[in-house]
């Protein structure tokens, strides 16, 4: 290619991006909205029902402290560990709940398919950044809290591509 068709494809390729929509988010201040719940998995179906894999969430009321969760990311990361808990439910016995280290964990969700009592979903929370690693590692307490996940951005899909409002 000599000098001057290579300006000329440089200014040719750098036009074309003046009228495609920028794709970039102004993050924090635009965030994108997601579909759904985060990943979770459809007890009738057996399947997993598509969705973000950010932060779990864990309910209290339904964990019988089985460990297999724990068994499931063993292979994967060892992100979870068993923890005592304060509280005593009836359906679990040891009082023992996950907890995970996002430190470790490589959101495969593999934990959510193990769990045979639904007691462990994923949510849209990907907003995990923290100082130190003992703030990445969320304790049963946290788990059972669901952030509010708030995205202003809507995501548009055609044959062109991704864009967004
Ligand atoms: S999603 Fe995280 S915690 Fe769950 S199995 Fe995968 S690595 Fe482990
Ligand atoms: S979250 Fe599910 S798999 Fe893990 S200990 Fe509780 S009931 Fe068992």
């Amino acid at each position: 290619m000599s000098g001057a068709s290579g300006i000329f494809k440089a200014i040719e390729s750098g036009t074309k991006h003046l009228v495609i929509r920028r794709f970039t988010l102004r993050y924090p201040e635009q965030k994108l909205k997601f579909v759904g719940d985060g990943y979770q998995f459809d007890p009738k179906e057996g399947v997993g029902i598509a969705g973000y894999k950010g932060r779990h969430i864990l309910y209290h009321d339904k964990c019988t402290g089985c460990q297999l969760c724990a068994i499931a990311c063993e292979g994967i990361a060892e992100a979870i560990g068993m923890v005592k808990i304060d509280k005593t439910w009836k359906h679990n016995k040891k009082s023992i709940m996950p907890q995970i280290d996002y430190g470790k964990c490589v959101f495969c969700g593999l934990c959510v398919d193990a769990c045979p009592f639904y007691a462990l979903f994923m949510t849209d929370d990907y907003e995990l950044a923290a100082y130190t690693k003992e703030h990445l590692i969320y304790t049963p307490d946290q788990l059972a809290v669901k952030v509010d996940y708030e995205g202003n951005v809507e995501i548009k899909i055609d044959d062109q591509g991704a864009t967004h409002g």
